[in-house]
């Protein structure tokens, strides 16, 4: 792909400055879009790939790291460009519009959504501030790539900024139907929607939200769509699905370590009960929480012939829990939890154990690979990746997973149990049949997802990200 630097914008940068004996100094966050983007520029650094070293990344960052000086902010592979925001305007932004009203419409929860005009006014402002930061770094040939809902109107301030420019834009949550977008008042939804089209090439996650945001545009700003194409005076955009996905090897690789191995050993010690249920997600509403405990308590009704036999084992990792619709889920799901350990458990034996704070990637895998089970119920989930990692971390082939027919991944992973999370019945008779399945069946399962999830990785994401750049460059629209 001939372009100069690769530019990532998105509203986390992944980064934290730590200080080291030397000084401060910049550290990569472990995730799945660092892994890509590392992978891409190493791709990109391959002999007779044009590409200039660093990749810079755009986003935004705590105030109080004004004071740092600039050079903390690059390592040998990275230069982080942080933006600053006024303390008020990143309130209304972030905490407003973004995760108070596109996050709960986005994910079908319209009741929770607040519509603040002021908040509209800091989203604007927001990513006319993210608009600065890329003007002041920005180079001919520059590949310019923007992430998630935070930024939807970015695409087109760059695009007006800077015509020449190949933006690229994905979109990490579901895209709903139009019903939902008309919830928006009409100039909210036209800027938002012409917005996300100054990219070149947009991506989502399945062909279903792809479908989705086709028909808003038509409906919101009537322009013609030809094939997975909408058509401006004087350009296209691409409209693509790119399900995101892990980094298979390294979950894969992980369970054999001896670091895990001893601390599943730890665990399946402590429990001392035979099968293990496990779950993690980060406190939010729409993960299913309160509907998998639900199910799971059926579950103990109806087969009293497992209790004292199976442990649940439900992580919930701090989110958000400043916001009132936080705080009441995870009071809503404390209470269950404590119901259904008061009314099933023995003083030996406790159904659901729980715990609210994160894991370690140690912990996680020492879960993921301890299990019998997989209990993943979201309510919306625009991919999920803990399905995924999960799956690629089971190489030996065993394991169930239950799965919600609500989440993105249930679209490439069949084979999963699929459930729907509001229906406690399917969730209770599907934890049955994980809990009896027998391993022949476990494997021929697993075998399936996991080949989906080698051959779909993380890597494979970015790489067809960026090669629906070429095939648009290569392939002109003909218009008439
Ligand atoms: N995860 C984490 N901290 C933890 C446990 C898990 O960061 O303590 C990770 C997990 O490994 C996965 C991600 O959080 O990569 C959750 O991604 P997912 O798409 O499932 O849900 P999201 O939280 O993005 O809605």
């Amino acid at each position: 792909t001939p372009f100069n630097r690769l530019l990532i914008v998105s509203y986390r940068l992944p980064f934290t400055i730590h200080q080291t004996p030397e000084g401060l100094s910049l550290k990569q966050n472990a995730g799945g879009l660092v892994s890509a983007v590392l992978s891409m520029a190493e791709r990109l650094g391959q002999p007779g790939a044009p590409v200039a070293s660093k990749i810079h990344w755009v986003g935004h960052a705590d105030p109080a790291l004004q004071s740092v000086d600039p050079a903390v902010f690059e390592n040998e592979t990275f230069v982080a460009h942080p933006v600053f925001l006024d303390e008020a305007v990143n309130k209304g932004f972030y905490e407003g519009f973004s995760n108070d009203l596109l996050w709960p419409l986005f994910h079908y929860f319209p009741s929770y959504a607040s519509f603040r005009e002021s908040d509209f006014t800091c989203y604007q402002q927001a990513n006319a501030r993210f608009l600065e930061e890329v003007l002041a770094l920005i180079e001919p040939g520059d590949l310019v790539w923007i992430h998630d809902f935070q930024l939807m109107l970015l695409p087109n301030l760059v695009r007006e900024a800077r015509p020449d420019t190949r933006i690229g834009y994905f979109f990490h949550i579901p895209f709903p139907n139009y019903e939902i977008i008309k919830l928006l008042p009409r100039a909210w939804r036209q800027q938002l929607i012409q917005g996300v089209l100054g990219a070149d090439v947009l991506g989502f996650h399945t062909p279903d939200y792809v479908q989705h945001f086709l028909q808003s545009v038509s409906e919101v700003l009537a322009l013609p769509i030809i094939g997975n194409r909408v058509v401006f005076p004087d350009r296209s955009a691409v409209v693509r699905d790119f399900p995101i996905s892990v980094d298979f090897a390294k979950f894969n690789n992980s369970g054999q370590e001896d670091a895990v191995v001893a601390m599943r050993h730890g665990y399946l010690s402590l429990l001392r009960h035979p099968k293990l249920i496990f779950s993690v997600d980060r406190l939010d509403y729409t993960k299913g929480i309160t509907s998998r405990l639900q199910g799971f308590e059926r579950f103990l009704h109806q087969h009293p012939e497992w209790r004292d036999t199976v442990t649940f084992v439900m992580t919930v990792v701090p989110s958000r829990d400043n916001i009132p619709q936080y705080q009441e889920i995870k009071r809503e799901i404390e209470e269950t939890v404590g119901r259904i350990n008061g009314l099933f458990g023995s003083i030996g034996w406790r159904p659901v154990v729980y715990l609210y704070s994160s894991l370690t990637f140690t912990e996680l895998l020492a879960l993921y690979t301890a299990c019998d089970v997989a209990l993943i119920t979201p309510l919306r989930d625009g991919m999920n990746l803990v399905c995924k990692e999960f799956v690629a971390s089971r190489e030996d082939g065993r394991g169930v997973l239950i799965l919600s027919e609500l989440a993105g991944a249930a679209q490439e992973l069949p084979d999963a149990l699929i459930i729907n999370p509001t229906d406690t019945q399917e969730v209770a008779d599907a934890i049955h049949k994980a809990l009896v399945m027998t391993p022949r069946e476990q494997e021929g399962r697993m075998r399936k997802m996991r080949d989906r999830v080698q051959n779909y990785s993380v890597f494979r994401w970015s790489h067809d990200f960026l090669k629906a750049f070429d095939e648009m460059m290569n392939n002109p629209l003909e218009l008439e």
